[in-house]
């Protein structure tokens, strides 16, 4: 009886666990000057620790063959132009720096797919600041996606391991609700919270609620404890959202963030098959507008 119990659950849990293809909607590739290199990850919420790659040789590599490891056929890469020599295929290249002028001919030039990730949250500045709608206009104007950090981002406590590079973060900036009046503005964005707007439920609801261009990333969201994880992305789901949810890592210097987050997903025991494929690769290749052609292609359809 235990041995039949015990083959039924095992059955039941694999049914439920996604093997498809993927898509990373946040990825980040760093230059030498990131002070993260060789940082272990402090615990996180769930109490898990992950140790730093030392370079950024080993941080590309290491990704790279995560991705190809978990099946990532598509990952969205800020600064992806720094690995792009290594897969040009399966990388979108995110910039959100820089002068106009300079995405502007990056775009046309074909190394940048979107703007993100854009952060200036970290230097104590809203999305609706004048500073940043010029960066909305040219998502807007190219009919890019455009993906803006907020909550929660990863590591937790960042404003006190990394006070130098995190320091501008502050908890009162960062709710979602800052991004009404840019969607308001460019009502045709194609906009992502890139960390799904925790712990702001009921904000990142009515954001969803108002606007239907708007996405969430689940990106760093492996910071959370999984029951947490399931509370948002359920509340999410039954407000009738979970065609807007994407998956993503947030992985920066610990590889093995990937495989959290994947595993993350496939734990969310409420969520059905179909819902973790839209999750992991549906939702996205809608927000990219991949072609039927290749969303089969990745699908071995
Ligand atoms: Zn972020």
């Amino acid at each position: 009886m235990t041995t039949f119990l015990a083959l039924f659950t095992c059955a039941s849990m694999s049914q439920s666990f996604y093997t498809g293809p993927i898509i990373d909607m946040h990825l980040h590739a760093y230059t030498d000057s990131n002070p993260m290199f060789g940082m272990t990850h402090p615990p996180t919420l769930r109490g898990e620790t992950f140790n730093g790659v030392a370079s950024p040789a080993e941080q590309r590599e290491r990704t790279l063959s995560k991705l190809s490891e978990h099946n990532i056929v598509k990952a969205v890469v800020t600064n992806g132009e720094l690995w792009k020599d290594n897969d040009s295929e399966a990388i979108l290249i995110g910039k959100s720096s820089g002068t106009i002028e300079m995405l502007r001919r990056l775009h046309q030039e074909g190394n940048l797919q979107l703007i993100s990730e854009m952060t200036p949250f970290y230097d104590g500045v809203l999305a609706d600041d004048p500073s940043q709608l010029p960066y909305f206009e040219l998502a807007q104007e190219l009919d890019i996606p455009v993906g803006i950090h907020i909550f929660p981002g990863g590591p937790n406590y960042g404003f006190h391991i990394m006070p130098e590079m995190l320091g501008g973060m502050r908890t009162y900036n960062a709710n979602p609700l800052q991004l009404e009046d840019v969607l308001v503005k460019f009502p045709s964005l194609r906009l992502y919270i890139m960390h799904g707007g925790w712990p702001y439920v009921d904000d990142v609801k009515a954001l969803m609620y108002a606007h239907p261009n708007v996405y969430v990333g689940i990106g760093a969201l492996w910071v959370l404890p999984q029951e947490e994880f399931n509370e948002y992305i359920k509340a999410l789901s039954n407000a009738g959202f979970g065609n807007r949810i994407m998956f993503g890592t947030d992985q920066m210097v610990w590889p093995q963030t990937i495989d959290a987050a994947i595993n993350m997903v496939n734990s969310a025991e409420f969520l059905s098959l179909e819902q973790k494929e839209d999750i992991f690769f549906d939702n996205a290749a809608e927000f990219l507008r991949l072609s039927e052609e290749e969303t089969q292609l990745h699908k071995g359809l």
